[in-house]
């Protein structure tokens, strides 16, 4: 059987190594269809390793079935399918600058790093979709999204879990397209689609494979630094990137006496700012084993548990 060692979420979404693998060709897609082909899907992962992410859309059969399948995963929403679901409540004149501005204040909302920011933030995008009379666009959105499910949406409180900064099934959508460009029409031979199927995931597996190459033999100049010393060539180039990031909070930390609320690591897997302080302060390197296994898999190998 084909083995995915290094898939730990799916849907639906991935990062650069994961594969799409969540689009499931359906004829019904109800939870027992669902939970079928989540079930042959875990069946064709590596035991010692089970999706820790998932995101999917707000259908009720797949929630449910991803839920019982991977009982023990995150599981958000896709930001992109909230986006879709709330432009087809937008009735009436076409107005480009309008959408537009609302497009900028629902991603801030959506990325809303604290409680405080995210209050502010609704009263923003409530205020905009008033001034224009869209109050009922905004009404749908608080009473059908964020009432119901701003912890699987917005930022400040996705970080209190695991996401590794996943927070829409956009890649998939992306292989779903490229699937469908393969396709001649709805009526495809089984062997056929079998193989069009087989020749995308070949492709991601090549595209994931330059990633784990990269990461393996290049380094960025700023990360070669004594604190960075253990994980080079060892983890994946984005991690190096984002301790760069999280580590120039450190100064406004101090200044503000704010603390990072330990995001980095409850949501990535990652040190936060608050911890490296022995790091930076003494010039001891981040030990290896303080980044996710997620993070360390640069090989197509079989994990040992
Ligand atoms: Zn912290």
């Amino acid at each position: 059987m084909y083995k995915w060692p290094f898939v730990q979420y799916i849907g639906v979404t991935s990062t650069s190594k994961s594969f799409c693998i969540a689009h499931t060709v359906l004829l019904r897609e109800r939870q027992t269809d669902f939970t079928w082909a989540l079930e042959h899907l875990k069946g064709m992962l590596e035991d010692s390793i089970e999706p820790r992410v998932v995101v999917t859309d707000r259908d009720s059969a797949l929630m449910n079935a991803c839920k019982q399948v991977f009982s023990n995963a995150t599981r958000n929403l896709s930001r992109w399918h909230i986006r879709e679901n709330i432009k087809k409540k937008w009735k009436g004149i076409y107005d480009s600058e309008a959408r537009e501005d609302f497009a900028l204040l629902w991603t801030v909302l959506c990325e809303s790093p604290t409680f405080d920011d995210y209050e502010y933030n609704c009263v923003k995008l409530q205020e905009m979709l008033c001034n224009i009379g869209k109050e009922k666009v905004w009404d749908y959105i608080h009473h059908s999204w964020l009432d119901r499910d701003k912890e699987k949406i917005v930022s400040c409180w996705m970080a209190d879990r695991l996401n590794f900064g996943e927070t829409t099934t956009n890649r998939v959508e992306n292989q779903h397209a490229n699937l469908k460009r393969h396709l001649n029409g709805a009526n495809n031979a089984l062997h056929a689609l079998a193989a069009y199927a087989l020749e995308v995931i070949e492709a991601q597996k090549v595209s994931i494979g330059a990633t784990f190459e990269q990461s393996r033999i290049k380094l960025k100049k700023d990360h070669n630094i004594q604190v960075f010393y253990m994980l080079h060539y060892k983890v994946l180039i984005k991690v190096l990137m984002l301790l760069e990031k999280e580590y120039g909070k450190l100064e406004k930390m101090t200044e503000s006496g704010h603390t990072c609320r330990h995001q980095l690591r409850t949501s990535m897997g990652l040190p936060c700012a608050c911890e490296p302080e022995q790091h930076l302060n003494k010039g001891v390197p981040i030990p290896l084993k303080s980044i996710d296994p997620f993070w360390r898999k640069l090989d197509f190998d079989p994990v040992v548990a």
